[in-house]
């Protein structure tokens, strides 16, 4: 068995967990990832980052390597259908995951950090604080960090909320293709939306969010084809048709609605990003969430000698924020696909004539 007891156990190297990492690192907290894969796995879709994580990462100092690596879209136009409704200044950068995930990597192990690939977590025992792999390996740590994601094992197995997933009514496709647009495009329709955004200068990302009664799986890496990706949304704007006509490789995802948690503690263990806070994805807030809570977290732990405290302080910081986020991404779905003719003209009236999606952006973007 290892002995890694003064060490915080970070189960999972996606955005929490290698934020996580970074943020307790530059703060000299000493942890040690956890990661299933082999390698780093982030593949065939962009995110968008907002202010609210941008600014915790540019404490990091990354912000320029966001820049060098991703885009900083210049305008966020809204479409009905093919229409132009209103366009705004956009704030957030846009960039693939493959790269965040690398700059976060590299960042992490600059500062001293350490990943332990092809480890898939297995159990834990909160009293001797024994760490069990898939690949027989043990570790003794001082506390658990559960970054394992949006089906988080750690979660379902010692934390009370253990209802299951119920599909959303939603599923998304998602694509990379060759478009040089420097703006974003989010086309609202009746029953579905459309994302675009510039991922680097010739790239951008596309995801579209469908209501559908056909129940796909939850799954990062099932693929289908562009013809039933055309047929499954319909009509888009030239600028989403653009870069689907020129991606090779189709994704699906359903999307699941899980309870919102009311525990994020226990004596032993913490969660962090989509194991703490399942979200919908309607407002692109999931990863700047995760980033969030790594801030706060390794800010309080580096503040306080009690842990216990540590612990209270960021359940009462983050609930409400998750709460609010997470009510507010439901509704932008259904903002988003109006049918109704009526509404809907009213809608985009109120988008082009009044500040309304600024002042959205800024209770969102405000941490
Ligand atoms: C279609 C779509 C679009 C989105 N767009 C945006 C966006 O634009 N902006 C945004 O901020 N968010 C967006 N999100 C949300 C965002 O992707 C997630 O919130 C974010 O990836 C959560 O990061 P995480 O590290 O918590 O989980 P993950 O990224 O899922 O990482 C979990 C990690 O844990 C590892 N792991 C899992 N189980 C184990 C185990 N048992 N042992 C060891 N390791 C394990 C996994 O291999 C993985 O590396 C989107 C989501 C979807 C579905």
């Amino acid at each position: 068995m290892k002995d890694y007891s003064d060490h915080i156990g970070i189960v999972g190297g996606g955005i929490a967990g290698l934020s996580l990492g970074c943020f307790l690192a530059n703060k000299d907290i000493p942890s040690v990832i956890f990661e299933r894969s082999v390698h780093l796995r982030e593949g065939g879709a962009g995110i968008s980052l907002s202010p609210n994580a941008i600014n915790l990462l540019e404490q990091l100092d990354l912000k320029e390597h966001l820049f060098k690596e991703g885009l900083f879209s210049e305008k966020i136009n809204f479409l009905d259908d093919e229409a132009f409704i209103t366009s705004v200044d956009s704030r957030v950068c846009c960039i693939s995951r493959e790269r965040l995930v690398n700059i976060l990597y590299k960042k992490y192990l600059e500062l001293g950090g350490k990943v332990r690939f092809d480890h898939e977590f297995i159990s834990f025992n909160p009293t001797t604080k024994v760490t069990q792999f898939q690949n027989s390996q043990t570790y003794k740590i001082w506390h658990l960090a559960a970054c394992d994601g949006i089906k988080s094992t750690i979660r379902d197995k010692y934390f009370k909320s253990k209802e299951a997933p119920v599909f959303s009514g939603y599923s998304a496709w998602r694509c990379i293709g060759q478009n040089s647009t420097k703006d974003a495009y989010l086309q609202l329709s009746p029953r579905k939306h459309l994302v675009l955004y510039p991922i680097s200068k010739t790239l951008s990302s596309f995801v579209g969010v469908i209501k559908t009664s056909t129940q796909q799986q939850e799954s990062w890496i099932q693929e289908g084809d562009i013809e039933e990706l055309k047929t499954d949304i319909g009509l888009m704007s030239k600028y989403h048709l653009a870069t689907v006509n020129s991606a090779d490789k189709f994704y699906k995802w359903g999307i699941y609605i899980r309870p919102v948690s009311n525990q994020y503690c226990t004596d032993s263990m913490t969660l962090f990003g989509d194991a703490a806070h399942p979200i919908v994805p309607f407002l692109g807030q999931g990863g700047c969430l995760s980033i969030e809570d790594g801030y706060v977290f390794s800010d309080l732990l580096s503040n306080a000698n009690d842990f216990k405290e540590v612990q209270d302080k960021y359940e009462k910081i983050r609930m409400p924020r998750v709460k609010l986020i997470t009510r507010l991404s439901k509704e932008q779905a259904v903002h988003n696909h109006i049918s109704n003719p009526l509404v809907r003209k009213a809608r985009n009236f109120i988008m082009s004539k009044t500040n309304i999606i600024n002042w959205q952006m800024d209770r969102i973007y405000k941490f």
